[in-house]
């Protein structure tokens, strides 16, 4: 067979040589060290947990060592490709501080090593698919889908593994020049295979095996393949085996960060790495992120969990601060103690590293982004909280924006209420619960929550509401204001101290604390809330006096 004759044939209008696309794509001028990675989502339209958590590990490990974190679009499968994808995946992951220095943008793209979009990118996957098919590395398979029904049906019959390899390639790889020349002139669909150089018929003892170092797992052994892959499909489009092995030679990637699934496959890009002659990046397969279910850890699935939904954070309101946090308590295992250790720091100064990765489950907990959201936001001063609570209520809750913008002064105020000190009140979480928190200052959204404990009858709540109305000076420091109660409480038969009461039950009605219960309702609809002297002192007189005014009946 004349190779070359076959690849013209195949190939007739591609005339730039892989040497061309050395000279087009030359080696990065970037510092020792400098590590280049890349995020390849495919344009589905849906962006997940999985992505943010692989995108933080290329953002960190680029922007650590002066590198480039690029976007490359893998979008060959049309039948996956979303309107606005593309649009979403950088506008979801710059929520969360992560941006990329060059690749597709939301408009074009940017940088020497495009297209970043794989669809764009066909002339360079065929130019190699030619160069492998005229040095005898691959070649066109006629199989009809249903030829290859049947031999992967003759393969589960006889419980062998399925693919065309061995036997099974023998047919196609047989072909003379003449019989692929007709087949192509009768204008029967082919693909194009690898020609793999992995015999399956070997005694397993004498399959080789290779070896991979990978960045998070510590060096991989795996017999090495042995399958004639498809390398271009019947449209000529490439597979993404093929796609990633050329795109990420020639767009210089240093590190491969992908998930745990693309691991068995490893050894098919090896096989093609060598083929095609390239060196191969460092790979770095990330854990599956998993969650606590019952007790049991199971991958996090589309349909049950909305936290797999980069939206359902930006919906809820996280702070992308605390979302960050986390993920790196996920990601590098002495996050904890670093942070610890650096109560105060920004973030980026901790030194990531793919050797702190767990190469077992992540496990995703919302308990424990909850928990460190709350550290998160008490450091976040109530001005920049503003901001952040404005931005998401404009976008999600835009009935509400007006009422925060309507005075600044008082929602920071409110923001900040138990917030100072050196016992700070850490109750805030995300946007939507802050809002739910903070509601009952704002009158569209007092409601009376909670009910008066029982042991003050109706006609007591009532006098202990005109009491206090009577006595009530606004200028009243905390302690004075609290005294007043006191004297209303025991003037009514409660103690004036839940000890005394706790002492001796039968002779009081109830404690001090029902009776500011009583009033905390009143003032705020619910029965549990910081301070009340704090929150009447920024509701203002005249909204506190109508509170109490109101429940008087
Ligand atoms: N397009 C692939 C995916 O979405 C990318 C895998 C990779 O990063 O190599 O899973």
């Amino acid at each position: 067979m004349d190779h070359n004759k076959l690849a013209e044939l195949l190939f007739p209008h591609i005339d730039k040589t892989p040497a061309d696309y050395e000279a087009i794509y030359p080696a990065r001028d970037l510092p020792d060290g400098a590590m280049v990675t890349r995020l390849g989502p495919s344009p589905t339209g849906f962006i997940h947990l999985g992505n943010l958590y692989g995108a933080f590990v290329d953002e960190r490990l680029a922007h650590q060592s002066g590198g480039t974190f690029y976007l490359r679009i893998e979008d060959t499968d049309d039948k996956r490709y979303v309107e606005g994808a593309v649009e979403t995946i950088i506008t979801s992951l710059e929520f969360f501080d992560i941006k990329f220095d060059e690749g597709a943008l939301l408009n074009g793209e940017k940088g020497n090593y495009g297209p970043y979009y794989q669809s764009e990118r066909g002339e360079i996957y065929r130019c190699f698919a030619k160069e492998l098919v005229k040095k005898g590395l691959a070649y066109p398979c006629f199989l009809t889908e249903d030829e290859l029904a049947d031999i992967r049906a003759q393969q589960e019959a006889a419980k062998e593994t399925t693919g065309i390899y061995g036997k099974y390639a023998e047919k196609s790889r047989g072909l003379s020049y003449e019989e692929i020349e007709a087949n192509i002139a009768a204008g029967k669909p082919y693909v194009v295979r690898l020609k793999s150089s992995g015999d399956h018929d070997k005694p397993a003892e004498e399959i080789r095996h290779i070896q991979v170092d990978d960045a998070i797992r510590g060096t991989l052994s795996m017999p090495e393949n042995d399958q004639d892959i498809v390398i271009l499909k019947a449209n000529g489009i490439p597979t993404y085996h093929f796609a990633h092995v050329i795109d990420d030679h020639f767009m210089r990637t240093t590190h491969v960060i992908r998930g745990e699934e693309w691991l068995m496959s490893l050894p098919i890009h090896v096989e093609l790495f060598e083929k095609l002659g390239f060196d191969m990046p460092v790979y770095c397969h990330t854990a599956q992120l998993l969650k606590l279910d019952n007790g049991n850890k199971r991958k996090l699935s589309k349909r049950k969990d909305p936290e797999l939904s980069l939206d359902y954070y930006r919906q809820e309101g996280y702070h992308p601060q605390a979302v960050k946090e986390y993920l790196l308590t996920i990601l590098n295992s002495n996050f904890e103690e670093w942070r610890i250790a650096n109560p105060e720091a920004p973030i980026d100064e901790f030194r990531f590293t793919t050797e702190k990765m767990s190469s077992g489950g992540a496990l995703f907990d919302l308990d424990k982004l909850n928990d460190i959201s709350k550290d998160v936001l008490v450091k976040i001063p109530a001005n920049e909280l503003y901001d952040f609570l404005l931005g998401w209520a404009e976008e999600f809750k835009p009935e509400v924006a007006p009422l925060l913008k309507a005075d600044r002064s008082y929602v920071e105020k409110i923001l900040d209420l138990g917030r100072t000190g050196n016992k700070p009140r850490k109750d805030l979480i995300c946007a939507r619960q802050i809002f739910e928190f903070i509601s009952y200052f704002f009158d569209d959204y007092f409601v009376i929550e909670d009910t008066i404990p029982e042991e003050v009858s109706d006609e007591d709540a009532a006098e202990i509401l005109t009491r206090y109305l009577d006595s009530y000076d606004h200028s009243d420091d905390q302690s004075a204001w609290f005294d007043k109660i006191r004297a209303i409480a025991s003037d009514m038969g409660y103690a004036a101290k839940p000890k005394d009461y706790k002492k001796n039950p039968d002779q009081y009605k109830g404690h001090v604390g029902h009776v500011s219960t009583v009033i905390r309702i009143a003032v705020m609809g619910r029965s549990q809330s910081p301070d009340v002297w704090e929150i009447q002192q920024i509701l203002g007189e005249e909204r506190t006096r109508d509170r109490i005014k109101t429940l008087i009946v």
